[in-house]
């Protein structure tokens, strides 16, 4: 099938686009290069021996985005482009707001006009809030908190009405929770500008020097430890979740909305004792105050994605976390050279 994969170039996307192009589809990635560079790709096509077409457009270019799908004529879209910074998007919410809402109806209408009727989406489980039921079931109504979380709401409902409006659409919303670590190769992974703001990378420039010491942010929540818990998933099994959506949406019509998580869940202390491992170093930390914002505890109910779409994650913490650091020591400052 030929996809055209937004956001190709970035952390999950270029992993996404390598197992694509193992599994035989011809793969068109746009991107804005805005947090990710043509390096990734570059890497891509050493690991599988086939390479993605690239096209450098940005989301709120209307009329390049049409021009990008009369010249490709995709049949399908996975759609990953777009800001994910929760603490930027309330500084700069009408920035998050145009470039993820309005910025995904200017792909809307492009895929329209080609009649390109297929599109899987980058939603995520920030968009449940702070509900007391735990694990998290699709089923749970929405409620994010920050203005990044609102933005994928929106996304979702847009995408419901649309899907309401033509039964021809066939949509997947992919609800990711915590994706980490990287291609088992060591060659493509997650290169954050400037200071993560996600604990596994953080604890990566720890791991590799380029920070002191990590902050665990509160030790009173009510867990095992009194750090938050969260649902990490290898972003190779994640990658996997999309090829297996855009396969069912091959034979079912209609709008389908999937967990992706592995159904546990670790707390901080947990994550960084692993990596401790996975490095062989003491990894120093010190608690500081929790960061507004912060749930307590959110993992999955992924049985859905199990049984519709006979996918489940594969990897395990140390897995992941292995993967992480074989990434960052090989690449301590990323793609940069
Ligand atoms: P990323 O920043 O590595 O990838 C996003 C890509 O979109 C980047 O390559 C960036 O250059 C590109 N982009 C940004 N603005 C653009 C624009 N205006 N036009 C064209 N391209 C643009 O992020 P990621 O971690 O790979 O996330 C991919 C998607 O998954 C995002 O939509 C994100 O919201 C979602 N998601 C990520 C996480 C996570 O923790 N990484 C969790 C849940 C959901
Ligand atoms: N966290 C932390 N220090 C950091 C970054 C994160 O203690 O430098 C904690 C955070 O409070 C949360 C967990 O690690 O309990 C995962 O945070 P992350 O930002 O990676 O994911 P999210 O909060 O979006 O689930």
């Amino acid at each position: 099938m030929k996809i055209l994969v937004t956001g190709g170039s970035g952390y999950i996307g270029s992993h996404t686009v390598h197992e694509l192009l193992n599994a035989g589809h011809e793969v068109v990635v746009m991107d804005n290069l805005a947090n990710s560079s043509e390096e990734s790709l570059r890497r891509v096509a050493e690991l599988t021996g086939k390479q993605a077409e690239f096209h450098q457009v940005d989301l709120l270019d209307p009329e390049g985005m049409k021009k990008l799908f009369r010249d490709t004529r995709p049949e399908a879209v996975i759609h990953f482009a777009g800001l994910k910074a929760v603490g930027e998007s309330a500084e700069k919410p009408l920035w998050y707001y145009q470039t993820n809402v309005a910025g995904t109806l200017n792909l809307l209408y492009a895929m329209e006009e080609v009649d390109c009727k297929t599109i899987v989406f980058s939603s995520s489980a920030t968009v449940y809030g702070e509900p007391e039921e735990m694990p998290l079931t699709e089923k749970i109504n929405m409620d994010a908190q920050s203005c990044y979380g609102r933005t994928k709401e929106h996304i979702e409902d847009m995408l419901r009405d649309l899907g309401a409006s033509d039964a021809s659409w066939n949509i997947a919303l992919l609800r990711y929770f915590n994706p980490v670590g990287a291609h088992e190769s060591g060659r493509i992974g997650e290169d954050p500008a400037g200071i993560p703001n996600n604990l596994v990378p953080f604890i990566a420039q720890v791991a590799v020097g380029r920070r002191e010491h990590l902050n665990v942010f509160g030790n009173d929540y009510p867990t095992v430890d009194g750090t938050g818990v969260r649902d990490y998933i290898h972003v190779v099994d994640l990658a996997n979740g999309h090829l297996k959506a855009l396969e069912y949406l091959a034979s079912h019509g209609g709008l389908h909305t999937w967990n992706l998580g592995t159904g546990n869940g670790y707390s901080v202390l947990e994550v960084l004792h692993a990596f401790e491992k996975a490095c062989g170093k003491e990894l120093p930390y010190k608690i500081v105050d929790r960061r507004p914002g912060d749930v307590a505890v959110s993992y999955a109910d992924p049985s859905s994605a199990l049984a519709d779409l006979g996918w489940s994650a594969e990897r395990d913490i140390d897995t992941m976390v292995r993967d992480h650091w074989n990434w960052q020591k090989n690449n301590p400052n990323g793609y940069e050279a």
